[in-house]
């Protein structure tokens, strides 16, 4: 049998792109599958995504990530995008089918599998959301097209805030509302899910905790977390202590790596390989 010395490339664009550790989760599936891929970190300048694209298609490449700034100017450079990412109006992941390219938004998908896979049901649930940025509008779309019957957006700045809350209620079932963010927040007593959207406790805020009245939290709420690198946050241990049931940042960044693994390579994703590569990275094993 002849060799074959050539990869499948997939990666990510983004800028700046330097602290992105999904190379660390895509290379561990590759390895412990033995498959002949490989995940590049890299730079796009402003202005160069269109010529970057054209790049993924001349190389054959098999699909790639898409960071910040450019979730949603991807979208003019595709052949089609998922209902979720239209909504969204943003996309994370591109993949080659059948020699066309298709947007997906794993950020929320990445959430919302944590979830099913904890059998936490979703069916006409309230839930609270804290921030308006990228992820809370991954989170929250997904979210209601999973049956969720109302969402709150907590957000310090109204504009952003009171633009998702619009964004729910004209393009998905959910009934949205804005509430603002001027005090300490008190979660409403009939929230089901309650999710830190916020960049609060990420990077070098990691002792941080949003400003929430968590005597308000209980042991009937689902307390989740997007905060990546570090699993336990101050947010989610006070969940616990009132005995709610909490879910991590963590898994919802392995679970973004799995859908994307499985998009490009067509495999199961091993997932224990992933997870075990990225606690590594961060120092938590
Ligand atoms: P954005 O910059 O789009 O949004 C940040 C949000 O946080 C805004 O709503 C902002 O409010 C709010 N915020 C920031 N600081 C404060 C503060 N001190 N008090 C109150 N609100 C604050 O970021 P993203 O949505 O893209 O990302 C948010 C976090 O989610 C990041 O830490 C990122 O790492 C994480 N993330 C995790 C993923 C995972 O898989 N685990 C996937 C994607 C993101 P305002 O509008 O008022 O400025």
């Amino acid at each position: 049998m002849t060799k074959n010395y050539r990869d499948e490339l997939v990666g990510v664009f983004g800028y700046p792109v330097d602290d992105n550790p999904t190379v660390v989760i895509q290379e561990a599936g590759f390895r412990a599958l033995q498959l002949p891929y490989r995940y590049l970190t890299i730079e796009v300048k402003p202005g160069d995504l269109g010529r970057a694209m054209d790049g993924m298609r001349a190389m054959n490449m098999k699909g790639i990530n898409i960071t910040m700034p450019y979730k949603t100017e991807v979208l003019a450079y595709l052949d089609g995008v998922s209902n979720a990412a239209a909504v969204m109006g943003a996309v994370n992941t591109v993949y080659e089918k059948d020699g066309r390219y298709y947007g997906e938004n794993t950020d929320g998908k990445g959430f919302l599998m944590a979830l099913l896979q904890g059998s936490v049901p979703l069916e006409g649930k309230k839930a609270v959301l804290l921030g308006a940025g990228g992820a809370a509008r991954a989170i929250a779309v997904e979210l209601a097209n999973a049956g969720a019957k109302e969402i709150v957006i907590v957000n310090r700045s109204a504009q952003r805030g009171q633009a998702l809350a619009s964004l729910l209620n004209e393009k998905t079932a959910a009934k949205a509302q804005y509430a603002a963010w001027d005090k300490t927040c008190a979660i409403p007593q009939d929230a089901d899910i309650i999710v830190n959207c916020t960049s609060i406790g990420f990077g070098s805020d990691g002792l941080g905790k949003p400003d929430v009245d968590y005597d308000t939290l209980t042991n009937s709420m689902t307390v989740c977390d997007v905060i990546p690198n570090t699993p336990r946050t101050p947010f989610l241990e006070q969940a616990e202590k009132r005995g709610a049931r909490t879910f991590d940042g963590l898994t919802m960044l392995i679970n973004q790596g799995v859908l994307g693994f499985e998009l490009w390579t067509g495999k199961e994703a091993p997932v224990q390989a992933m997870r075990l590569a990225l606690e590594k990275e961060f120092g938590l094993v």
